[in-house]
């Protein structure tokens, strides 16, 4: 089983991905923590994927996908979360994929709605200071807007401010928008509303992910 999951930023993707990984036995293949260990670890890819990094531009598609297929064949299945994001790259791994004959068994959607998102995100803080995470919903700091390392100021991120989500939302969805027309013509693929706890979230994926079909 070779399951593709797509979802906007904050939906929660990495953290779900993690437990179904847990629960079900497959490889969670993260492509951006594949690429962080590859650098971490030297390999060629690694050195090649960091001179893109350090000039802030993007690691080609064809290094992306030559990573994944050193682990789709995994025989417990794996879960791909974060690659593709884009029509070429949806279609360059479908290529890559085929010809090896292991082809993407399911796409997952999972849709939350951008004033859910808005929410989630600007719960999101960090030190201005020192750069500690805090989230004011699950993991505040102890005095409000104070950092407990350095005392130095708490603040939403630039790109978690809400017109900032707005807009990465409206990135995600021009961009994802034909991904998804893209596998509806071929492919399985199971549309999961990802509001209401990360519990309720991670029984409705799992439903998805057992029964192979659409489902929400
Ligand atoms: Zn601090």
């Amino acid at each position: 089983m070779r399951i593709v999951l797509l979802g906007p930023p904050g939906a929660g993707k990495g953290t779900q991905a993690r437990r179904l990984a847990e629960s079900t036995g497959m490889t969670h293949l993260s492509t951006g923590d594949m690429l962080r260990s590859e650098v971490a670890s030297g390999t060629e890819l690694g050195l090649l994927a960091k001179k893109f990094m350090d000039s802030g531009e993007l690691v080609p598609d064809s290094d992306i996908i030559a990573m994944i297929q050193q682990h789709i064949a995994d025989p417990e299945g794996v879960l791909l979360d974060g690659f593709p994001r884009t029509l070429v790259q949806a279609k360059s791994l479908d290529k890559a994929l085929d010809h090896a004959n292991l082809p993407i068994d399911q796409v997952i959607h999972m849709s939350v709605n951008t004033d859910e998102l808005i929410r989630r995100l600007s719960s999101r803080v960090v030190c201005k200071e020192c750069q500690t995470p805090y989230n004011l919903e699950v993991d505040p700091p102890v005095k409000s807007g104070v950092c407990d390392q350095c005392a130095g100021d708490v603040i939403v991120r630039d790109d978690d401010r809400p017109d900032a989500v707005k807009n990465r939302m409206k990135v995600y969805e021009e961009l994802t928008a034909p991904v998804l027309d893209y596998y509806q013509l071929h492919r399985n693929v199971a549309e999961v509303i990802a509001t209401g706890t990360p519990d309720a979230v991670f029984a409705k994926l799992s439903t998805a992910i057992r029964s192979g079909a659409p489902f929400n």
